[in-house]
């Protein structure tokens, strides 16, 4: 069959060109990725041989062959191989999302936290076969799938363009020659690594790739009766990292076989080793990255971790050994005491996986309790990047609810600048007679510190958590308590004392014959939106605003539930208003006497409520008119 011409996609295109132009200093990580990659392959072969009788017995390897004299470098695997569509959409297409994006950012702005660009493009893009491109002005990749007889060379020269034409391979598995560059420079910073150099090769694989659970074997040589002859040596240790104490193995290791791990190009933020003993032997090795990856919430069913049984890979992101909200968290945990042939349906259901899995929990959560109380600043870097995704956690798993909630950090009235506080120092600040947690649910900070649903909270001194994440208001609903503290709604709670509240109640019905007129007319202008209008002791200084009617959504779930498609009948809200204010105290009277400008006014202050909770108005251009109305006459240069 004739040689096909393909042109890689223009991303693609584009990404393989900053490779080759880039001026990485680290090029030896090339190695990495297509040793990552042919491990892969490897993970992936097991899984299908496991769950498909038809397919035989394999002695898994991977080889490096290093030719001096051709200046050429082969990495060869008897992985899962790639069929020719896999060939095409995997290496000549860059599926990810962003991709676009990111080039554009990378262009003006080559470097980011001291990495380079072609560091965070391997990373974030798994471009890793790219790499090869850094070093070589050729790449020949020849594979097989396994379970198919034929084989597809793919060639390219990183011009934009490859080749793609049938070719033979005894086995499945891929084979990638690199045809490398001239060396260039003759000394110093310039000059490029010998990559066909034994000793040169020996080290990069022992610094990267030493961990890696295949043997990875290179013919290296050997003196015998002062001869030289070749033998083929393996050259990493394979041990498991997870398996060593931490005092064995060095900060580099660690980061090297995190990278491995989690494509990540930052380093972690933490990592946890886990030694358990007891009905479930296991080990583990967890880590948190710096970062939430940009798909996040998009990918719900992402996460999980790696499974090893007696130091055999046996799949990667198990969901069972750790729950969906912790799907940011990355590791492995490897076990003696399950049976390597352990099937997904068993895995599912095994008491013994979820021990490994509770104890596993237990030591995540007191790794970051004690990053909460020893490293705070760390600790609020966590809780920005994954405290959306943890407290899902608060309503999915109920065991766990109270830990949870004892690791979540909240904004709050305290101190607003100063940043998070957790549930525990909040009531260490609650005054002797405060009846509970009080929060209240926005859409911004911005909105809510200005609420004047906050103003006789502040008055009193009593703390408000400020809560502006979708799920916020779930978790509050849906937990009432923490310890033995209730949670209360401050939109919708009242912040007075028994006795101040039958105060007020008593206040406000002697001024309910004056207020009658007023609610009439408000009721008149708005009844289509409100439930009721009602006096109200909650507001020190502003004049007006809006509650939801017992248990009704707020307005925040309204907007949340209809951005996420859902119909959701506009809830009819309580207008609340302070007689203690003047304007409002002025309205009681134009009311009374049968002023015809009050209904304006009242719609005036609707909007304005409304502005407040950080919801939008329903006619901008009507409440503008009225409110420019309203100031001409105030400035007694009203045309009428
Ligand atoms: P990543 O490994 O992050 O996905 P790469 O650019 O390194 O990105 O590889 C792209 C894809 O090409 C891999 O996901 C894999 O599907 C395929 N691939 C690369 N190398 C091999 C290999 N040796 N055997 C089988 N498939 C491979
Ligand atoms: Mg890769």
């Amino acid at each position: 069959m004739a040689q096909e011409k393909h042109f890689f996609q223009s991303e693609a295109a584009e990404l393989l060109k900053m490779m080759i132009h880039s001026v990485y200093s680290n090029k030896e990580i090339f190695l990495r990725e297509l040793i990552s990659n042919a491990s892969d392959a490897l993970d992936k072969r097991r899984i299908e041989v496991l769950s498909n009788d038809e397919y035989g017995e394999y002695e898994p390897r991977i080889h490096i062959m290093r030719d001096k004299e051709k200046r050429t470098l082969t990495i060869l695997d008897n992985g899962v191989g790639m069929s020719r569509q896999e060939i095409v959409s995997y290496i000549g297409t860059i599926a990810k999302s962003g991709t676009r994006e990111f080039l554009d950012a990378a262009k003006h702005d080559g470097s980011k936290n001291g990495f380079s660009a072609g560091e965070m493009l391997i990373g974030q893009f798994g471009v890793g076969f790219y790499s090869a491109f850094m070093v070589a002005d050729k790449v020949e990749l020849v594979s097989r799938r396994l379970g198919s007889s034929e084989a597809w060379r793919f060639e390219s020269s990183g011009d934009g363009s490859y080749t793609l034409e049938e070719a033979s391979l005894p086995e499945c598995g891929a084979v990638v020659k690199l045809y490398l560059r001239q060396q260039n420079g003759e000394d110093g910073e310039d000059k490029e690594k010998d990559y066909t150099d034994e000793w040169t090769l020996r080290d990069i694989v022992r610094k990267y790739s030493d961990f890696i659970a295949y043997p990875i074997v290179m013919n290296c040589s050997k003196w015998k009766d002062k001869q030289e002859t070749v033998e083929d040596e393996v050259i990493n240790s394979q041990k498991a990292i997870w398996c060593k104490a931490e005092a064995e193995v060095t900060e580099e290791e660690y980061r090297e076989f995190y990278r491995h791990l989690s494509h990540d190009w930052q380093e972690p933020l933490t990592r946890i080793a886990i030694n358990a003993e007891g009905s479930v032997n296991f080990r583990g090795l967890l880590f948190i990255p710096q970062q939430a990856p940009f798909d996040l919430f998009m990918n719900e069913k992402s996460g999980g971790l790696s499974l090893y049984i007696k130091r055999v890979f046996i799949m990667n992101d198990c969901k069972y050994l750790i729950p969906g909200y912790l799907r940011f968290v990355k590791g492995v945990v490897d076990s003696e005491d399950l049976p390597l042939n352990i099937s997904r349906e068993i895995l599912q259901e095994d008491p013994r996986v979820r021990v490994m899995c509770r104890s596993t929990l237990r030591k995540l959560f007191a790794a970051l309790r004690k990053m909460l109380e020893n490293e705070r600043e760390k600790y609020d870097g966590f809780w920005t990047a994954f405290g959306k995704v943890f407290k899902e956690g608060v309503i999915h798993d109920p065991e766990n609810a109270k830990t949870l909630l004892e690791l979540s950090l909240f904004h709050s009235t305290h101190k607003l600048a100063a940043g998070w506080t957790t549930l525990d120092v909040y009531k260490t600040r609650m005054k002797p007679n405060q009846e509970g947690i009080y929060y209240l649910v926005g859409r911004d900070l911005a909105t809510l510190k200005d609420s004047p649903k906050l103003e006789a909270f502040s008055e009193k001194g009593y703390e408000v958590l400020l809560l502006t994440d979708p799920v916020d208001e779930v978790i509050m609903s849906h937990t009432h308590e923490y310890g033995e503290t209730k949670f209360i709604d401050a939109g919708t709670g009242q912040v007075a004392s028994e006795e101040e509240r039958k105060e007020a109640e008593k206040q406000m019905e002697t001024l309910a014959g004056s207020f009658a007129p007023l609610k009439e007319k408000i009721m008149g202008a708005l009844g289509d939106a409100l439930s009721d209008a009602r006096l109200s002791a909650r507001m020190k200084s502003s004049p007006a605003c809006l509650v939801g009617d017992g248990n009704a959504m707020s307005l925040q779930m309204e907007q949340l539930m209809r951005a996420m498609g859902q119909e959701v009948p506009p809830a009819k809200r309580i207008l609340e208003v302070n007689p203690e204010h003047p304007v409002i105290r002025k309205l009681m009277d134009l009311a009374q006497a049968g002023d015809a400008r009050v209904g304006e006014f009242a719609e005036v202050l609707y909007d304005q409520a409304l502005i407040l909770e950080g919801a939008s108005i329903a006619d901008a251009g009507r409440f503008t008119r009225l409110l420019a109305g309203i100031m001409s006459r105030a400035l007694e240069t009203d045309p009428e």
